[in-house]
């Protein structure tokens, strides 16, 4: 018969497939037709946790890891029904490979091969180091994308944040009311010339805290996207309640009061333009922006220290 040929060849085969396996580095065991073990290696005992040389069935090899909690990593409430679905796939194609986690944390890729009228040849190599250099160089990319959008400084987005969230807004935001506030700095080059740049610095960080202290709602983006320049675009906000944020932030800023030897005021002071609209395509930002920037240079040049709406 032809499964007898083909077990007792292995049978055969066994010794000196033992001798190559024991030394291969990867976990390798053997399961006959009726899935009762008849070789594993010494890495598969050390994996799974069983007395080496112990020759269970697959179904109590399970039963056992799940309730020593030792081995492999079993998560289930049933360890029958758990069991059954497995049973399910382990037989469903001649070729399987899955990822099975161990208790002790350990990861290992497992290749299954339906071997006919033998049984089943399990593989597994362990890729905790690979899988672990894969959750850092994921962890660091997300990171390094992060940090590419913020400002080290103040830790607001930037430009690159900018060009984003305008991207999000067009493709998003169709229909939405937009609010864009610009702010910038009163007499910030004769403040760095009097009290230096660090000083300057400091100052640039302390008036984000002032400017993010503005608004509560999430719906609001600050940006630093020049020297001394900043923004704010707040989502579904019209130009109303853009407003009332940007008198807070300047009554904050004065409540601040950072001294500046070189301004009138004896302060820090900032400007503020403010402008509101529907977003309807990438054009109505810009269209947006240009008028909060207008609104801007308006209150520069008529005293600083205040609000303008674009008209
Ligand atoms: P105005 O009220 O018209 O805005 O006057 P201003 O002096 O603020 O305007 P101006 O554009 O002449 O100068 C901006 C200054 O901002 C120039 C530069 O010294 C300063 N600045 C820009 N970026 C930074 C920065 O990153 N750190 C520091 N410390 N200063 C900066
Ligand atoms: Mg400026
Ligand atoms: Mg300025």
């Amino acid at each position: 018969m032809k499964s007898d040929n083909a077990s007792t060849s292995l049978a055969a085969l066994l010794p000196s497939l033992k001798q190559l396996f024991e030394g291969s580095g990867t976990m390798v065991c053997l399961y006959n037709e009726a899935d009762t073990l008849v070789y594993a290696n010494h890495i598969f005992y050390e994996v799974t946790a069983l007395p080496p040389g112990s020759l269970p069935h697959w179904r109590d090899m399970i039963r056992e890891n799940h309730r020593s909690n030792k081995g492999l990593l079993i998560e289930t409430d049933d360890i029958e029904d758990w069991l059954a679905r497995a049973e399910q796939r382990r037989r469903s194609v001649p070729y399987r490979q899955f990822e099975i986690d161990t208790v002790d944390g350990r990861w290992i890729l497992m290749s299954e091969t339906v071997i006919p009228n033998v049984g089943i040849l399990g593989v597994g190599v362990d890729i905790t180091r690979a899988k672990h250099t894969t959750t850092l160089l994921q962890h660091e990319y997300q990171q390094a994308l992060v940090e590419a959008e913020t400002d080290a400084l103040t830790r607001m987005g930037n430009r690159r944040a900018l060009d984003r969230l305008r991207r999000l807004l067009t493709l998003n935001g169709q229909n939405r009311v937009i609010s864009a506030l610009m702010i910038d700095i009163d007499w910030f080059k004769p403040y760095n010339d009097s009290l230096g740049h660090l000083q300057g610095d400091e100052c640039l960080r302390a008036i984000a805290d002032v400017i993010r202290s503005g608004f509560r709602s999430e719906e609001a983006y600050p940006l630093r996207i020049g020297g001394e320049e900043f923004l704010i675009l707040m989502v579904d906000a019209d130009l109303q309640s853009a407003t009332q944020v940007a008198r807070r932030i300047l009554r904050n800023m004065r409540a601040r009061a950072i001294p500046h030897p070189a301004s009138e005021a004896g302060q820090v002071t900032l400007s503020i333009g403010v402008a509101s609209g529907k977003v309807t395509d990438d054009a109505s930002i810009s269209t947006l922006l240009d008028e909060a920037d207008k609104a801007l240079y308006q209150s520069k040049h008529t005293g600083r220290d205040q609000v303008t709406l674009a008209s």
